[in-house]
């Protein structure tokens, strides 16, 4: 090859021009997810966006440094990738559609992990930096230790809660919110600090303290504003990429992670809104938000329990069927049998919906994918906001596997769930509720709807149940 083309085919330009064919892919990929028929090939533009980033990132360093460290930087680097791949494809495969929150979570604690050794790598690495440049490269280190601590703990917090790790109610320390305050006022003049005097102890009390913050921030949130917590999250590992990408000077780390940042970010804000809460109190560990009254929400009494041969009967003479699923739906497994049941109802001339809660299951979107896996008609499938007002005239409601989501204490301000809205199943005439025992759900918090008089108890796991019912019908 001639010498003008060589220098041509440089990899600086190449791998620019790579990385904006990336970006733009990445950003058909996020329009492609936004919508279920859409979604395959928003993934296919996003794997092949991060196929043609990563090849590009694997010439250009390869391109760069002395020529004797570049095979030893190619061997370390591919090296790296095939162990990272190795185990990325193992967990995907494995993983259950139930864990997949807290599979979210630990990878968002490494985006963090790394914004944090980046930044440090940055303080220690500052040799070609003068003038206002080196302060400008100093506040990225800071920023960059900053969001990524806090990303590391808050994720990790919310990996541990996720998976039962460690109990789901909010953490109540006296004085949080000046806490959170504090550390906020303590992370800007220490960043004014560091710019004029970069000190490594600066930079190790601000990491530790930022570890802290983000442990607190998310410790801090009840149960149910998890999923709000799980979007912020994302938003934070976005933002930490991005940080990443300024200290790296890497063009497509930075859209990159601002495009995760602010989609992250906007997700947060509609499932706040979808949930009545405050945006602002929840990015900030729940300032504002005092801690419930204790005992709230709880309410004894007897519970009424039915066989499935009874729901049968029920749901034989019934006109209208309301069927509300949640986590339990999930981890039984129910879909297929509560598919088989629509359509048996609906054969013999039942008028059967769907009521789909947004934050039920453990993911956004959760119980509509399980039932498009069944094939239940989309047409049935309802959004609470569309079923709620319809509930009072239903004749029979199946709540199988949900808890928070029907649960009436969120109508009482004294409750962790105070204000988050709900399907309001106990106005339907009868209620037969599927789970296991009278346990409280992922909120901690007990629930009255199952002590009503128009709710019966259908103990058992979800799908084996659903079967008893099919059988009897
Ligand atoms: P819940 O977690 O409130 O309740 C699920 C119920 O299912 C439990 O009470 C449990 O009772 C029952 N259950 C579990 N396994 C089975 C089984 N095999 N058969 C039958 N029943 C079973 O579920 P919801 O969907 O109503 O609410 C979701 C909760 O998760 C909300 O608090 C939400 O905020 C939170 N969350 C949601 C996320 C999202 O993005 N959607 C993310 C993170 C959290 P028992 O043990 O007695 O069987």
């Amino acid at each position: 090859m001639s010498d003008s083309v060589t220098g041509l085919l440089t990899a600086a330009p190449v791998a620019g021009a790579a990385y904006l064919v990336a970006a733009l892919l990445f950003i058909l990929s996020l329009a492609g997810l936004s919508n279920h028929e859409t979604s395959r090939s928003g993934l296919t533009y996003g794997i092949s966006g991060m196929a043609i980033a990563l090849a590009a990132t694997v010439w250009l360093s390869y391109d760069q440094g002395p020529r004797e460290a570049r095979t030893l930087s190619i061997v370390l680097l591919t090296t790296a990738v095939l162990i990272g791949a190795g185990i990325g494809v193992w967990r995907a495969r494995v993983v259950e559609m139930t864990g997949m929150p807290q599979l979210i979570a630990l990878l968002h604690s490494f985006v963090g992990a790394a914004a944090v050794l980046v930044a440090w790598n940055g303080h220690l690495d500052e040799s070609q930096l003068t003038g206002s440049l080196l302060a400008i490269h100093h506040a990225e280190v800071f920023v960059g230790a900053f969001i990524g601590a806090v990303t590391f703990t808050g994720s990790i917090v919310a990996f541990l809660k996720l998976s039962g790790r460690i109990k789901s109610s909010p953490l109540m320390l006296p004085g949080k919110n000046i806490l959170n305050v504090g550390a906020l006022a303590a992370f800007a003049a220490l960043t004014v600090w560091y710019v004029i005097e970069p000190q490594l102890w600066l930079l190790v009390t601000l990491t530790a303290l930022a570890l802290a913050l983000g442990w607190h921030l998310v410790a801090a949130i009840g149960g149910g504003d998890m999923p709000v917590v799980v979007s912020m999250l994302n938003s934070y590992s976005g933002w930490a990429a991005a940080a990443t990408g300024f200290l790296l000077d890497n063009d497509l780390l930075i859209v990159t992670g601002a495009l995760v940042g602010s989609s992250g970010a906007y997700l947060s804000y509609v499932m706040c809104r979808a949930m009545n809460r405050s945006f602002l109190s929840v990015i900030t560990g729940g300032f504002g938000l005092e801690a419930p009254v204790a005992g709230s929400g709880a309410e004894d009494g007897e519970h009424r329990e039915v066989t499935a041969a009874e729901t049968a009967d029920l749901l034989r003479s019934a006109a209208s069927v309301a069927i509300v699923p949640g986590y339990g739906m999930a981890v039984a497994q129910a879909q297929y049998p509560v598919a088989d049941l629509t359509a048996k109802l609906r054969d013999r001339g039942v008028d059967v919906t769907f009521g789909i809660h947004p934050v039920a299951g453990r993911l956004p979107g959760h119980m509509n994918v399980l039932l498009a896996e069944a094939k239940v008609p989309y047409d049935i499938v309802l959004e609470m906001d569309e079923i709620n007002d319809d509930l009072s005239g239903t004749s029979v409601v199946l709540v199988i596997g949900a808890n928070d989501t029907v649960n009436p204490a969120a109508e009482d301000p004294g409750s962790p769930i105070a204000g988050m809205p709900v399907l309001r199943v106990w106005e339907a005439d009868n209620v037969v509720v599927l789970k296991r025992s009278m346990a409280s759900g992922y909120a901690g918090v007990q629930n009255p709807l199952l002590f009503r008089e128009n709710t019966a108890m259908l103990f058992g796991d979800a799908k084996e149940r659903v079967e008893d019912i099919l059988r009897h019908l």
